[in-house]
């Protein structure tokens, strides 16, 4: 086969990290540490892998297309109408659902960069045009830029607050400003992947934003929710921007699995909050301590640390990977480190000052 889109070689592909079970064997030891992927180290939430198991029972039929009793049960949760709720294959296929029902080719995406790996790829192969605003010194969205950045053709911007791989996130006057100077006819995706981790009460819930005209709120159960295998993610936006993205889906790409899953899920609410709060109470101690060994952390909002390492960030990555632990590097800029339980922690500190003394 000849395949014509040349431009797909330029493309970066979407790195998932190295295998524990690969690195396991490598190092000869009974298991590796993933700290590379921002999930939740505490296994399923109760209820799950049997309300999952019950519904793969039926497997043999099409699952239910509308969704319905779990875009009923999120619109209850998050006190919205159901005709303003759309799920998808994991946010990032709503992120990649809502490109195409706002860009045609040549249009304009904006959003601030470094952030969500994603972005790039979905800007490429949707036909938009990517228009990436640095991020600003202390390695968050500088959303005065980006608002400036802002052309005729431009139909769509990400936000991602809290910012993934940085976990900076904007404060509520910086995104009233920006949501003010963005024209009503440009759609602002607020990517809130990781909004169940933020603690600093001037940083807004996304969904306070969303009776706007042009906002929508993108949410995953992957991360705090902890179904990052089931594949669910939801959105909020206005009715014909969740009709829109419910037209370009993927027919029935939300499994059985997946709202069977996320329904039991959403029911573990407090469970949810616990665990959370042992994350965060994690992230301030593995920040602490890393900013003892790197300067210029930047302080953290989701479940992730980020180390500006610069040209260091492979080479570090690779010195955490020889002590057992996978984190994330990106080449030249920095490395993502995502909060474990508190003995992977440990065991990520320990080789992180062996890797920096
Ligand atoms: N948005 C952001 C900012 C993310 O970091 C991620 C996951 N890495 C996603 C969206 C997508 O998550 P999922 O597709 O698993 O819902």
């Amino acid at each position: 086969v000849r395949l014509t889109r040349a431009d797909l070689d330029a493309l970066p592909n979407y790195v998932p990290g190295r295998s524990p079970a690969d690195l396991a064997r490598e190092l000869g030891l009974p298991e590796a540490i993933k700290l590379a992927s921002n999930e939740v180290p505490y296994g399923p939430l109760p209820g799950v892998v049997e309300a999952v198991a019950e519904a793969v029972a039926g497997v043999h039929r099409y699952p239910d297309m509308g969704v319905v009793a779990l875009r009923q049960a999120l619109a209850e949760r998050y006190g919205v109408d159901v005709d303003r709720v759309a799920t998808g294959c994991g946010s990032v296929a709503l992120a990649e659902h809502l490109v195409r029902a706002t860009c045609l080719p040549g249009d304009e995406l904006v959003y601030s960069w470094r952030s969500f790996e994603a972005y790039p790829i979905i800007a490429a192969t949707s036909g938009a045009t990517s228009v990436q605003v640095p991020n600003d010194a202390g390695h968050g969205h500088d959303l005065a830029a980006m608002a400036a950045a802002v052309t005729d053709r431009t139909r769509m911007i990400l936000v991602c607050n809290p910012n993934n791989p940085t976990g900076t996130a904007v404060r509520r006057a910086e995104l009233d400003r920006f949501l003010d100077a963005v024209p009503d006819d440009v759609l602002v995706v607020i990517d809130e992947a990781y909004r169940e981790f933020v603690t600093d009460p001037e940083v807004p819930d996304g969904l306070d934003y969303a009776d706007r005209p042009n906002v929508a709120v993108l949410r995953t159960l992957s991360k705090a929710w902890g179904l990052a295998g089931l594949r669910i993610g939801f959105l909020v936006a206005q009715p014909q921007v969740a009709a829109a993205v419910r037209k370009v889906v993927t027919p029935f790409s939300t499994s059985m699995a997946a709202q069977a899953g996320a329904l039991a899920a959403l029911a573990q609410a407090d469970e949810v909050r616990r665990r959370c709060a042992l994350v965060v109470a994690e992230r301030e101690r593995v920040g602490e301590a890393l900013t003892k060994l790197v300067p210029g952390v930047p302080a953290s909002q989701a479940n992730f640390v980020w180390l500006p390492l610069g040209d260091r960030a492979v080479e570090f990555g690779k010195a955490c990977e020889s002590r057992g632990v996978i984190v994330r590097p990106f080449p030249g800029d920095g490395v993502r480190v995502t909060i474990g339980t508190p003995t992977e922690n440990d065991a990520f500190l320990a080789a992180a000052e062996a890797a920096l003394s």
